[in-house]
């Protein structure tokens, strides 16, 4: 992907562990690379195609100078969102944070912190079977894109289906939905509690009727297994009601473990039906 880069812009600033480092402040030397297209504005010559690099360093020396930090890890985290949230376009960032005049009394050059940050595509199945179907799936895309952290994309149509698991209940309504978002996997899955818990979704009889249920299904092409959280999702491979809606808006999104795209899944699932 092109990249704008900014290096060592220099701020004086207050970030630090030590009274002396807030009290005086410090040389702090801020690098920036910002991954985007640049064929717009490659072809255009304008600016208004590209990304204003006077502005970022602008923004960059302004939330550096008025913001104080104990940790270098924070700053950088912080710029990295603010500029992520402030440039759409802006698909991901490298920030670096140089400390030359560090309180370390050893003759080094500098010390620094450097992090990646950007946006994830993600695909998320949703469902409901009780009350007003349509409207919790609805209102749970809504409070999605409320979260300035994440961007809805699209969203698959909705289909009716059997309960599976457990079968003494209404039936499904369920869809899928593309997400864009700067959340790690386990920062995603705690906003998806957070939805369930405002449509009140109370956990009773596991694979029981719920007014809302949200899964990770694929988080870039990410393969993760930890107590709380298996991305791709675990059973999304064998669940039609997943397959289906998904396969409308990601065909040929890739299932990191079985390297087949959902469309494949899907007609091979539907041959074994
Ligand atoms: P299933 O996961 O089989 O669809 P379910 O959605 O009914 O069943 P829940 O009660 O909603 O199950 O979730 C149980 C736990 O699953 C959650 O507490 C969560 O930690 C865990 N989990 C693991 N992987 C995922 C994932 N990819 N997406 C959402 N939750 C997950
Ligand atoms: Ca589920
Ligand atoms: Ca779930």
């Amino acid at each position: 992907m092109d990249e704008i880069r900014i290096r060592r812009l220099e701020v004086f600033a207050r970030h630090g562990n030590l009274p002396e480092e807030t009290a005086l402040g410090q040389k702090f030397l801020i690098s920036v690379a910002l991954q985007c297209d640049a064929g717009r504005a490659g072809r255009s010559d304008a600016l208004c195609d590209s990304i204003d690099y006077a502005a970022v360093s602008h923004l960059i020396k302004k939330y550096t100078e008025e913001n104080v930090f104990h940790l270098l890890e924070r700053l950088a985290q912080c710029l990295a969102d603010e500029i992520l949230l402030a440039y759409p376009a802006v698909r991901g960032i490298v920030v670096e944070v140089e400390k030359p005049w560090a309180p370390v009394m050893l003759p080094l050059e500098t010390v620094s912190v450097r992090i990646e940050r950007g946006w994830s595509t993600v695909y998320l199945g949703i469902g409901s079977n009780m009350g007003d179907k349509e409207k919790h799936l609805l209102e749970a895309i809504r409070l999605l894109g409320e979260d300035k952290r994440i961007r809805v994309v699209s969203r698959s149509s909705f289909l009716i289906t059997k309960p599976v698991g457990y079968e003494e209940q209404d039936d499904f309504l369920n869809g899928a939905v593309k997400i864009e978002t700067l959340y790690s996997p386990e920062e995603l899955l705690e906003v998806i509690f957070q939805i369930e818990a405002a449509l009140k979704r109370e956990r009773t009889i596991h694979w029981g009727p719920r007014t809302i249920d949200l899964d990770i299904l694929l988080f870039d092409d990410r393969i993760i297994q930890s107590e709380r959280l298996t991305v791709p999702h675990r059973e999304m491979a064998k669940r039609m009601f997943v397959l289906e809606p998904l396969c409308e808006i990601a065909p040929y999104a890739v299932h990191p473990v079985y390297g087949k795209t959902i469309e494949r899944l899907k007609n091979e699932l539907e041959e074994l039906q």
